[in-house]
């Protein structure tokens, strides 16, 4: 029985309560400068490092939810939201939506990680909603860039993806061995500059991101 670590101290003082439809302020900026933001994130590699110190040795796929139910004390669970993830701060709540595939729901999951490392635990304790759109490639709200760049390192390590992508056969194969989406490897390829083929923005995936988050809205 793995004893749970809390690693994390009491939330930041304020107000933590529900908030539906308030947007996303005061960083609801608008990404006006992509080529200048980063690719990675120090946040997540510390975050991984922290787990394996305490728990097992490195592994792929990364262990995610055990990096969130045991590492931070948070508690997992799916269901039927009309978004593709949901974290509630003050409940140490994630909500993955239910009916999204496997490799979807662990971006997710990292990506609500996200949220909660890099904005929760640094004083922005508020609820936060996050529609398929802000968790796909083209998000245009800082606050979801930088969680979905954290989760882009938390489960694609530049290392191990430097060293995985020169034994995979194909993108499809390294995002098996790392259990993500193709479109996600494909993108972290090109992002580390290991593959020179851009992402098709228009590709089948983020057109069904932007159909479901469509109908989320409706
Ligand atoms: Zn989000």
């Amino acid at each position: 029985m793995v004893p749970l670590v809390e690693l994390d101290g009491p939330l930041p003082e304020a107000d933590t309560g529900v908030r539906v439809g308030q947007g996303f302020p005061p960083d609801n900026t608008m990404v006006t400068a992509q080529k200048s933001l980063p690719v990675t994130d120090p946040r997540a590699h510390a975050l991984r490092n922290r787990f394996h110190t305490a728990f097992v040795a490195e592994e792929l796929p990364v262990p995610v939810e055990a990096i969130a139910e045991d590492l931070l004390g948070l508690h997992v669970e799916e269901g039927e939201i009309p978004c593709s993830g949901l974290l509630l701060p003050a409940d140490r709540l994630i909500v993955l939506r239910a009916d999204e595939p496997p490799a979807r729901q662990r971006f997710t999951l990292a990506h609500e990680l996200g949220h909660w490392v890099c904005q929760v635990r640094e004083g922005r304790p508020g609820a936060v909603y996050c529609r398929a759109a802000d968790i796909a490639p083209g998000a245009d709200r800082l606050r979801e860039r930088e969680a979905n760049v954290f989760a882009a390192e938390l489960l694609m390590p530049e290392e191990a993806v430097q060293v995985e992508s020169t034994i995979a056969a194909s993108a499809v194969d390294l995002a098996a061995r790392f259990g993500v989406s193709e479109e996600a490897m494909t993108w972290r390829l090109y992002n580390l500059g290991l593959s020179k083929r851009r992402p098709d923005s228009a590709s089948r995936d983020v057109q069904v991101a932007r159909k479901v988050a469509s109908e989320d809205e409706a």
